[in-house]
């Protein structure tokens, strides 16, 4: 993301590494590309809590917070199954905004489940209420949700000068060694890592570049302007990857198997509402590598209680919880991938 006019002077969103699964190596292709590709994403229907760890006593004004609300807001107005709430105590927030002068960046999408509890997932490095600042809060929340960088989009088919990139990525105000650079602009996401098959260069996931530094396609020779909104490719990919809930929820009854029919980052919920307070199994059945949590609505919200992710695993997942008589609780199942007979399912009791 380089804003127009300050082309000499851009600082650029420096991703920390990603948290790569620990696979099998002889899961099949199908497998790990469904992994790779949904691993990170929230599940559905998640109201995900932010929080800052730093505020006015650090220098941070109000306005910087607000401009960060506003983001979220923006994100979330797209018309997604996620929604965003501001959280005041950060150990109850899965996405920890600090502003330290450490570059802005963040973690994708539920990679920032693994971060330590006192430990930022976001940061910004800059003033976040100039038009490029604004454009970088919009960025670092796309990577929250799940998104990578777009100019490292295989299918963009970008060939660097790599000398002129290296020593121009290096020089003040970034400053960066050789490995930043290679990670978050030279380095290509593998095709399993991204939706779709088409590079969209107008992303707010997209950096812009000054000229002399991209040799093909020929046309971005003089660079590329910097993305200051959301595409209209980004609202439409991230309402496929979080669509907008239905307000009806079928109700699961113990024993009563429920097929499964979804195809790769889909989700189904079902409401359960036990009939009697005592402990339940939950369990997915078939060749499946899919994501099962089990949520209990509390007030407005919905907490997690218990899930289990087998993706990965040739086992199904299995929970153990006890349930009380007169609660209502949400099981949501998301599905990497099914093979075999490609009959899945879930079932409690
Ligand atoms: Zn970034």
């Amino acid at each position: 993301m380089a804003a127009q006019g300050e082309k000499d002077a851009l600082r650029y969103c420096a991703q920390p590494p990603r948290r790569i699964p620990a696979l099998a190596p002889d899961l099949s292709l199908p497998r790990t590309r469904a992994i790779l590709l949904n691993g990170a994403k929230w599940m559905n229907g998640t109201q995900v809590r932010y929080s800052f760890l730093d505020g006015a006593d650090d220098g941070v004004s109000k306005a910087w917070l607000t401009e960060v609300h506003n983001g979220f807001e923006e994100w979330e107005g797209v018309g997604i199954g996620l929604t965003f709430r501001a959280e005041d105590n950060p150990a109850e927030a899965e996405i920890r905004i600090a502003f330290a002068d450490d570059g802005s960046w963040s973690y994708v999408g539920t990679d920032c489940l693994h971060i330590g509890a006192g430990q930022a997932t976001m940061n910004f490095g800059w003033d976040p209420t100039s038009p490029y600042g604004k454009a970088t809060v919009r960025h670092e929340i796309g990577h929250s949700i799940g998104f990578c960088h777009e100019h490292q989009n295989p299918f963009a088919g970008i060939v660097w000068d790599e000398a002129a990139l290296y020593a121009y990525m290096g020089g003040p105000p970034n400053n960066w060694p050789r490995e930043t650079t290679f990670q978050n602009i030279v380095r290509k996401l593998s095709t399993d890592e991204v939706t779709g098959s088409t590079w969209d260069p107008t992303s707010i996931m997209e950096y812009g570049f000054g000229p002399g530094l991209i040799i093909r396609p020929e046309e971005y020779r003089n660079g590329i302007d910097s993305p200051l909104q959301l595409s209209d490719t980004d609202k439409k990919l991230v309402r496929e990857w979080y669509p907008p809930l239905t307000p009806h929820m079928d109700t699961l009854q113990p024993f009563q198997s429920a097929p499964l029919d979804l195809g790769s980052g889909q989700q189904t919920d079902y409401e359960v509402v036990p009939e009697k307070s005592q402990k339940f199994q939950f369990g997915t059945f078939g060749d499946a590598d899919a994501l099962m949590v089990l949520f209990e609505e509390d007030g407005e919200n919905l907490r997690y209680l218990a899930g289990e992710d087998d993706s990965g695993q040739n086992r199904n997942g299995h929970f153990e919880v006890k349930l009380l008589q007169g609660r209502r609780y949400v099981l949501r199942v998301r599905m990497y991938s099914t093979w075999g007979s490609g009959n899945a399912s879930v079932m409690y009791w």
